[in-house]
């Protein structure tokens, strides 16, 4: 295989007593998303090198920048250790491209090799002068030719990609993302993988007052940020006899408050069911009635896991900046009704008070509906992407 691709760590390097999980679960993760290509990984404590045929590369750097925990990717080129070799790649990358000037940067990780990086630099520079009308210049040179000199060869590269950054997913377990249609949960939940956390989904669905489309817009929004993930379940919880006895009971204001009491009950419960040790959900500080922090203090109540709410004190338009870079803007505003905008009361409460959402809540026997709920909970595992276009 002739190409070498160098994927920097980045963050993960500084969590000392972490890092051979981190390098475990990420090398799992690249393996996967490389699964369709012929490649082969060696990876040491501080990076990892896979090497692969020159015509799946571009491909291969697409999947890798999806991957959580890269810091960044670097195509590079290894030659043996000795003057010449280095002398001909370095000659051969910078007239790759129509540069006009250029700058060496030498990195001796091998101290074995003599001569120092800036006597090398010089060296390196002065055969370049003399075989190509380049010059150099370094402040900002056209290219950067990196060379670094390790014990294994010496590695010369011109270009750094950026990765994703984060943690690989999984490295801190699963949080249980309260996932609807709209915009902000998707990105709440592309944030948390960020973070190593992987996801498991909650939907409340209320059919018939809610549809087949927009539950179907909900699992295509799962599969968009299971690319990151690829272990991703939707959990459905059909949610029409609750919400419709939480209609007959409450006087209209409390109604949002009451239903969203009830979602975070079902979530610890879904929560414990499957191991998932946070709730995560697309909640922002003053979005909406029932975020405002008064109602979301009063909301929260019910439960004593962590609710994590990675969107809180974004503005939308940061919001839909991220949506729009990981592609769930387009499917998100799709128009199907969601469970919290059916009968939608005109004046939903702001301040909501404890002591009433109690006595609304013991005009009906709210436990066993949520008891029906769990046990009624159907799960979609296959994510696939493509099945759902279809269907919306
Ligand atoms: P989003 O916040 O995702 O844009 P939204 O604005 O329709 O959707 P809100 O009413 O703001 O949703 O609800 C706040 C959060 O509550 C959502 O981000 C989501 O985490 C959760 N949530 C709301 N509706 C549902 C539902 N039907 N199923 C699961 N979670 C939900
Ligand atoms: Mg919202």
């Amino acid at each position: 295989m002739d190409r070498l691709i160098l994927i920097k760590y980045g963050e993960l390097t500084t969590k000392k007593a972490n890092r051979n999980a981190f390098i475990a679960i990420l090398t799992t993760r690249i393996a996967h998303v490389l699964h369709d290509f012929e490649f082969k990984i060696v990876k040491d404590r501080v990076r990892m090198y896979i090497s692969c045929y020159d015509k799946d590369l571009n491909s291969i750097l697409k999947q890798l920048q999806k991957v959580f925990g890269i810091h960044s990717i670097v195509v590079c080129h290894k030659v043996d250790t000795n003057k010449e070799s280095i002398e001909q790649k370095v000659l051969e990358l910078v007239n790759e491209k129509n540069y006009r000037t250029f700058k060496i940067q030498t990195k001796r990780a091998d101290k074995t090799f003599e001569v120092p990086s800036m006597e090398f630099n010089r060296q390196i520079g002065g055969y370049v002068l003399k075989n190509t009308n380049l010059k150099v210049d370094v402040h900002i040179p056209d290219v950067m030719v990196y060379i670094e000199i390790r014990r294994e060869g010496t590695f010369i590269y011109t270009e750094e990609i950026p990765g994703i950054g984060g943690y690989p997913v999984g490295i801190q377990g699963k949080g249980l993302l309260m996932l609807s249609g709209g915009i902000d949960s998707p990105v709440a939940g592309y944030l948390a993988l960020k973070r190593g956390v992987d996801l498991e989904c909650l939907y409340f669905e209320s059919p018939p007052h809610t549809s087949f489309e927009a539950k179907n817009k909900v699992i295509k929004l799962a599969s968009i940020i299971n690319e990151y993930s690829s272990n991703i379940k939707v959990h459905v919880v059909p949610f029409t006899r609750l919400q419709e006895e939480i209609y007959k009971n409450v006087p209209n204001n409390y109604i949002i408050t009451i239903m969203r009491r009830m979602m975070y009950r079902i979530a610890e419960e879904v929560s414990k069911l499957h191991k998932c040790k946070v709730i995560i959900n697309g909640e922002s500080i003053g979005q909406v009635a029932s975020q405002t922090l008064d109602s979301m203090v009063v909301i929260n109540n019910v439960t004593n896991m962590p609710v994590i709410r990675p969107v809180a004190c974004m503005d939308k338009l940061e919001i839909i900046d991220i949506a729009n870079q990981i592609g769930t803007y387009e499917t998100s505003i799709l128009p199907f009704e969601d469970c919290c905008t059916i009968f939608l009361p005109k004046h939903p409460i702001i301040h909501p008070e404890l002591n009433r959402c109690i006595e609304y809540e013991n005009r009906f026997d709210y436990a066993s509906l949520i008891q029906e709920c769990v046990s009624n909970i159907e799960t979609v595992t296959d994510l696939n992407e493509s099945n759902f276009d279809d269907l919306l």
